[in-house]
């Protein structure tokens, strides 16, 4: 049994004050349009309709979705919780824009690390004699506005008796990080029970009215920490997911909301008017959302993806190739993207994936500290995540707020990769 401490960085980063308010100002936008997404049963269909004949793990969520709402929905309250990701690309004129990498609406981890860095790195800058500067950092408690969305939930699923359950991994690699969150709840006497796909295939039941059981406790709400991934199923695990996409408990997320998170909706979003179509009425936030997409591009048969591949084998250091994938170290770039380009060009098997424009932001000199490894000065970029957290009653919304921030930073030799794939480290803004 080895604990290791979560790797950050030794200093704080700079952020540009103006993109990090633009970020949080956006979040409650994007909330909305995941919300709207997932109710959205033409939307999915016809965007993921690609994607579902070339991706087996895509066409699993599918059919899990469509045969959730054959059976008519049990579940009456929905519980989003989201985090949108950014870089900051530095244009030809030098300043930085805030250019959004991707949203993530299921198992979205670190809130409830990031909510410790702030005391981390205050310490550090009053050991080095910047107390003035430490105490210029912002407070920022992910894990609480994370449970007070979970809090929300069991309220409105009303039922004194029943439990939370965190689906968590097989192997749990980043239980302290849930565990923050689950502290939050037990201090609002909300118990919390921590399950695998594996004890719900075993132990998990639905009553005549859908209500879930595990082991005779009635659950109101799923907090999923898993199931984003192919590795996370076998038969048993799939049948599991369904049973509890069948009841009537709170899922955060939903199979639809998922769904909506896919690289291939994110693409399909920056379609002209696909966003005016899913907001009506919503000007302003459809402004404020599109301000934050970089290129997207659909590899789908016919000339526009003939088009866009060619551009990319031409010019591999403009994009990056991004299969349906979660959780950091899947995407291309480069050489690789062009070989692999050039091999899928005629195929449909070019359907799985989306092209994006790679955001070139300015890089930044930090120390790097992780467990087991030297400490060495790196050429470093940040990604900023922002929490979405939001509850829907039926047709009403009765919360929609951002919940805090993860700011992530890496070494620049590595083009992908997050925290649990071992690249990215926590780190916090030092707004200027
Ligand atoms: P995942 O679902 O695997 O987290 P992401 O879209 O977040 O997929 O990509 C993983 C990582 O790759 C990001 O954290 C970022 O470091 C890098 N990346 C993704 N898209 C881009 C892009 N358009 N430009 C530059 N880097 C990118
Ligand atoms: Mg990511």
């Amino acid at each position: 049994q080895v604990v290791n401490y979560a790797p950050f960085t030794l200093l704080p980063s700079a952020v540009p004050s103006v993109l990090f308010e633009q970020a949080y100002a956006v979040q409650q936008d994007f909330n909305l349009l995941v919300d709207a997404i997932s109710q959205n049963k033409e939307f999915l269909e016809h965007t993921l309709a690609s994607t579902i004949k070339v991706d087996d793990f895509t066409a699993r969520l599918f059919r899990i979705h469509m045969q959730v709402l054959e059976e008519g929905l049990a579940q009456s309250v929905f519980l989003g919780i989201n985090r949108s990701d950014y870089m900051f690309d530095c244009g030809v004129d030098g300043a930085p824009a805030l250019k959004q990498i991707e949203i993530n609406t299921i198992a979205a981890s670190f809130g409830g690390l990031t909510s410790r860095t702030v005391a981390v790195h205050g310490r550090v800058l009053k050991v080095l004699g910047k107390s003035k500067e430490a105490s210029c950092l912002l407070p920022n408690n992910p894990s609480k506005g994370l449970a007070l969305g979970i809090t929300k939930a069991w309220e409105l699923y009303g039922s004194q008796s029943a439990v939370v359950m965190f689906l968590v991994e097989e192997v749990q690699r980043n239980i302290f990080d849930q565990r923050c969150i689950e502290n939050e709840l037990w201090n609002r006497n909300i118990r919390v029970i921590r399950k695998r796909f594996r004890d719900v295939f075993e132990k998990g039941s639905l009553d005549d009215a859908k209500r879930l059981y595990m082991d005779g406790q009635e659950v109101a709400v799923v907090y999923y920490r898993e199931g984003y991934v192919p590795g996370n199923y076998n038969q048993q695990n799939w049948e599991a997911r369904l049973l509890l996409e069948r009841s009537r408990a709170v899922k955060c997320p939903d199979i639809a909301t998922q769904l909506a998170g896919t690289k291939k909706v994110q693409q399909e979003l920056s379609r002209p008017g696909t966003l005016e179509t899913l907001l009506p009425g919503h000007t302003e936030a459809v402004a404020r959302i599109r301000a934050t997409f970089a290129g997207l591009y659909s590899l789908d048969m016919g000339e526009e993806g003939d088009k866009i591949a060619a551009k990319a084998i031409a010019d591999p250091e403009r994009f990056v190739l991004k299969p349906q994938r979660e959780g950091g170290g899947n995407n291309l770039y480069g050489e690789e993207l062009k070989q692999v380009l050039e091999k899928i060009r005629d195929s449909p098997e070019r359907t799985s994936y989306i092209l994006m424009d790679k955001i070139k932001p300015q890089p930044a000199m930090n120390y790097l500290l992780r467990a087991h490894s030297p400490l060495q000065v790196s050429e470093c970029i940040s990604e900023l995540g922002i929490f979405g957290v939001y509850v829907r009653q039926g047709k009403e919304m009765v919360m929609n707020k951002a919940a805090g921030h993860l700011l992530r930073t890496k070494a620049i030799e590595h083009a992908d990769g997050g925290v649990a794939a071992g690249v990215a480290v926590l780190d916090t803004p030092y707004l200027v």
